[in-house]
């Protein structure tokens, strides 16, 4: 492979000045994830910055078998950004144009590069979020990396994970093939759902350069809190049942008893170290009001009692802390940290 590379770098080089690195601290760098996966160097880093620049490098290593790794900001915990094999890892974390905010159509179109909480700064004098938050991750990953991931987070229950929130998306195949996938309304006639497969692949289909996002309006109001039950089992009722209530909750989070017992040693929050659900209401003041009352009155129906959260520290301040306080139990351990889900519907 080396000739290859090297022959392919210096026509690189020609292509994108300053944008191709070898450096041993740049290969660093782009060798791991956020996981406790072992790192993999890769042979050279590069950055585009335009479509064209996606399509130019992807050509080249196209025509030379070389292997390519897109990534963005590399906070994944499973892997996927790792140059396993070697060759060049794509860094689209500087295409970061937020390219046309449509606020009528509650509509974004994004460079790959746009980091979550960024877009949603930027979205926020129009009123509108990009609901799909990404957790602990959010001030780091960035939309090409939640595209790949499908990433979806605590409100995904309420407005859904990425996939139901991608439009339609420019992609540049593993030939250099530019194609444009979905179009920016729901309602489109029959065909294969390409941008579906897009979303959720890894990197392993197509370079996203360009997307187009569905957004939400921002709630008038919010309210969260928590309950803590006897058991699990207690917890998880709750949790099914207010979904087949219909109560609109905006997020449901479980913490077992282990969990609030290495909180409380980590952060002092004396919680009573018992299982409990963490929950979130949105919409206007007086929606917020009766959604809370209601899902009140449901969890209270099957045993939860509320959380006093210490002064000054709200529910998703606590839950953040959970990767950090698990981690300080035995601090010489390597940590994998995954999603649980549940059926229910
Ligand atoms: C503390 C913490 C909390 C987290 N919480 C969550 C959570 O609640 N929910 C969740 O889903 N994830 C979570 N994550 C994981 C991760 O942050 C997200 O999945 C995030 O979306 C990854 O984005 P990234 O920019 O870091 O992508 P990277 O890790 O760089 O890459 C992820 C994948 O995207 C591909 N990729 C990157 N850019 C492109 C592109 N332009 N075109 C095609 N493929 C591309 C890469 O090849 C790779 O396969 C968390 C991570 C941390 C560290």
């Amino acid at each position: 492979m080396t000739a290859g590379l090297d022959a392919m770098l210096a026509a690189l080089e020609q292509l994108l000045p300053d944008r191709v690195s070898r450096r041993p601290a740049d290969l660093a760098a782009a060798a791991h994830d956020a996981s406790s996966l072992p790192a993999a160097r890769p042979d050279a880093v590069v950055w585009p910055l335009s479509t064209d620049d996606v399509v130019a490098v992807v050509r080249l290593a196209s025509e030379r078998a070389i292997p390519l790794t897109a990534r963005g900001a590399g906070s994944s915990l499973e892997g996927n950004p790792i140059p396993v094999r070697g060759g060049i890892v794509l860094d689209c974390s500087r295409m970061t144009r937020v390219i046309a905010v449509r606020p009528e159509d509650l509509q974004v179109d994004v460079e790959p590069g746009v980091v979550y909480a960024a877009l949603n700064r930027e979205l926020r004098p129009h009123g509108l979020f990009f609901p799909p938050s990404p957790g602990g991750s959010a001030d780091v990953a960035t939309i090409g990396g939640m595209v790949a991931n499908n990433a979806s987070g605590i409100y995904s229950v309420k407005y859904g994970g990425t996939r139901d929130h991608v439009r339609a998306a420019t992609v540049v195949t593993g030939t250099g093939e530019l194609l444009r996938l979905g179009n920016r309304c729901r309602k489109s006639a029959s065909g294969y759902h390409l941008l579906g497969l897009l979303v959720g692949s890894e990197g392993t289909l197509a370079i996203a350069t360009e997307l187009t996002l569905a957004l939400a309006g921002r709630p008038a109001a919010r309210r969260q809190g928590g309950f803590r039950f006897a058991d699990a089992t207690a917890a998880a009722r709750a949790t099914a049942e207010l979904i087949r209530f219909g109560i609109d909750v905006a997020a449901v989070e479980f913490l077992d008893d282990r969990t609030i017992a290495a909180l409380n040693r980590f952060g002092a929050f004396d919680l009573v170290e018992a299982p409990a659900l963490l929950l979130e209401v949105h919409g206007s003041e007086a929606g917020v009001a009766e959604a809370w009352q209601a899902a009140e009155d449901v969890v209270r129906g099957t045993g939860g009692v509320p959380l006093v959260l210490p002064e000054g520290r709200d529910a998703w301040t606590i839950r953040e802390h959970a990767t950090r306080a698990i981690a300080a139990l035995r601090p010489t351990a390597a940590t994998v940290r995954a999603d649980l889900a549940i059926p229910i519907g």
